[in-house]
């Protein structure tokens, strides 16, 4: 069955508008397409939804919705971030459910948020100014940012748990096998874990030429079937002829990992389904 729940449109740094989204899913046999736009921030950047857009795209999602009801189930969602002072965006009756993610942080010294995820450049910045070129450190704050996140507003779907791993191709900057990252990974799963949230099978990575590679890595996958954290297959599409980019091959590595099922949104609510 063909889903996806994580879908960026012009609202915010995806292509083309959400009805060019619902048209090529629809084209491609899908059950279901969510929208999960960036929530508004407290600062400017180029990748968020702006708060005046915000409503639109609410409006927007919630019409398509009705429009298309008869052939595609459609799902208001929103990828949120956290940082100091968020608004709890899961209080909004019309919102579906809500990605949790983590891109940045903010830098008190500087005064200025900095990239978690950005390009090669943002990310060296992010680790020589804020974490004084610790890299250890900027990895560790990044997981533990993500635990206070899962533990202070816990969303349905935690994102691309690893997406550290887009600019440390050939563990140029840390290497995923020593045992503190091991352990700061574990950790959090164990709190995933621990609020019943649903970890994303990420491949936008791919579609939008960052990686070779699904977020995240194999051996978290396949910790994560240990644990029996339920997982959720994303392509994080920023167009519309994305929004099922390497999901023949995730299923794959997924079915090597030990899972048989993901849990979607399907008929107004959480369900497994068999991959
Ligand atoms: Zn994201
Ligand atoms: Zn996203």
């Amino acid at each position: 069955m063909l889903t996806n729940y994580h879908t960026h449109s012009m609202f915010c740094d995806g292509e083309m508008m959400p009805e060019d989204y619902v048209k090529s899913a629809i084209e491609k046999g899908f059950k279901a397409l969510g929208f999960s736009g960036h929530a508004p921030l407290n600062f400017e950047t180029s990748w968020a939804t702006s708060e005046d857009n915000f409503q639109k795209y609410i409006e927007t999602i919630i019409y398509l919705k009705e429009k298309y009801k008869d052939i595609i189930q459609i799902y208001l969602g929103v990828e949120t971030d956290y940082y100091p002072d968020c608004k709890d965006l899961r209080v909004m009756p019309e919102i579906d459910y809500t990605i949790g993610a983590i891109h940045f942080i903010y830098d008190a010294n500087t005064g200025r948020e900095f990239a978690f995820d950005g390009s090669g450049k943002q990310f060296l910045e992010t680790r020589d100014v804020v974490f004084k070129g610790n890299i250890r450190l900027m990895v560790e704050t990044y997981y533990n940012m993500i635990i206070e996140m899962i533990t202070n507003q816990t969303p349905d779907i935690l994102a691309h748990l690893d997406i550290l791993k887009k600019n440390n191709a050939g563990s140029c900057f840390f290497d995923e096998s020593e045992p503190w990252y091991k352990n700061i990974v574990e950790k959090t799963l164990v709190k995933v874990k621990e609020h019943n949230i649903i970890a994303e099978i990420n491949t936008g990575g791919i579609s939008r030429g960052y990686t070779t590679e699904i977020y995240p890595s194999f051996w978290i996958i396949s910790l994560m079937r240990e644990m029996d954290i339920p997982i959720i297959l994303n392509s994080d599409a920023h167009h519309p002829d994305w929004i099922d980019t390497y999901y023949t091959e995730a299923e794959k590595i997924l079915a090597l990992a030990g899972y048989k099922s993901q849990r979607i949104l399907l008929d107004g609510k959480w369900q497994d389904v068999p991959l």
